[in-house]
């Protein structure tokens, strides 16, 4: 025994019924729900993962996670997906030209008619992390999701913003891995790829240029990501063995879903990758276009310190409060980045009451 936390562990949450729900999307892709249930109620909670991670953010066992928060305080039923941006799959590693478009479309109206076949019609409830949070808003705004009561959105919705350098790396990024250097997708653990290798040069690399903590990974990640030493949390926010092991949180990721987002940033709010795409003709181009017929409620979360998306979650209430007013709010969390809301060693004090409170507002 190496007293290493295993991978895709389900110990994080106890005293829960667990079920695994399999569920195959339009465009052939197998993926997964696991439901934690304490008890019926009245209403349920989706959470919703972000790139390269898993529905593992949800349940780590180190600390107080959010589904063990959930359940705990009356929200006795949640369910976790892991779509196709998760880690818990194969697809983030392959060859693939997926867009957030075919996420919206696909993924996330499969997933609510596989847990409406067994919640019925009780009210669902989302929290969303990160382009998880974006395609599901995207999806939620294209008209695919019909009653859904709520979302939290973690870190970015409907309006990505970007600093200069991650604006940068978003724009050249593809093309420089791609046809400069025969990359198709990173891997936070590239400095342990064998030496002299091309792999292992750019995670030395990118390790050069990051010299504020000794994890390969954490800089990498920190090169995926963002903008900062590190850009994805602030490491006091971490404990130790969740710093260690964010190469299993967060995994590698293919360099296609780079550029849809840099589209989204430049138009400044979320748009279709591609209009003539008929496979998505369902989808509006412009994904505020029909904001104002929309009745969900909503929670914009940020971190004060978010070095991923920088302003976006404010920037996106100040919008939706112009188009559906009284619908959206906010939430400022100070000291806090992009992922330590959720994975953070006090995130069960500093942060999930804050999505609790929303939460039984909603649920009335
Ligand atoms: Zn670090």
């Amino acid at each position: 025994m190496t007293g290493r936390i295993p991978r895709y562990t389900l110990d994080g949450v106890k005293d829960a019924e667990v079920s695994t729900h399999p569920f195959a999307t339009e465009d052939g892709l197998g993926l997964n729900l696991t439901r934690f249930r304490r008890a019926e109620c009245d209403d349920v909670v989706l959470v919703v993962h972000g790139l390269t991670s898993s529905s593992d953010l949800f349940i780590m066992p180190e600390h107080r996670n959010l589904v063990s928060y959930l359940l705990g305080c009356g929200f006795t039923d949640v369910w976790a997906l892991d779509f196709r941006m998760s880690n818990r799959f194969p697809y983030d590693g392959e060859t693939h030209r997926y867009t957030l478009d075919d996420i919206a479309d696909y993924d996330y109206p499969a997933a609510i008619r596989e847990m409406r076949r067994h919640v019925g019609g009780r009210r669902v409830h989302v929290i969303a992390h990160c382009l998880g949070s974006l395609s599901f808003m995207m999806s939620l705004f294209g008209g695919r999701l019909p009653e859904i009561a709520s979302v939290t959105c973690n870190s970015v919705a409907l309006t990505p913003r970007v600093s200069t350098w991650s604006r940068l790396k978003l724009t050249c990024g593809p093309p420089v891995l791609e046809y400069l250097l025969g990359i198709s997708f990173l891997d936070p653990r590239f400095a342990a790829s064998p030496m002299m290798t091309r792999d292992w040069a750019l995670g030395r690399l990118v390790s050069m240029a990051h010299r504020e903590c000794r994890v390969s990974e954490c800089h990498m990640l920190s090169f995926m990501w963002g903008s900062g030493h590190p850009a994805m949390y602030e490491h006091d926010n971490l404990l130790p063995v969740t710093h260690e092991r964010m190469a299993d949180l967060c995994s590698s990721c293919g360099t296609n879903y780079y550029r849809h987002v840099a589209k989204m940033v430049r138009a400044g709010h979320a748009v279709k990758y591609d209009p003539r795409d008929r496979r998505h003709s369902d989808l509006p181009d412009d994904y505020l276009a029909n904001a104002a017929e929309l009745s969900t409620a909503i929670l914009l979360l940020t971190g004060d310190h978010n070095r991923v998306f920088t302003d976006s979650n404010i920037v996106c209430h100040r919008r939706l409060s112009k188009l559906m007013p009284g619908r959206c709010e906010l939430e400022i969390l100070p000291g806090y980045g992009h992922l330590d809301p959720i994975v953070g060693k006090d995130a069960h004090q500093d942060v999930f009451p804050r999505i609790g409170q929303f939460l039984k507002r909603q649920a009335i």
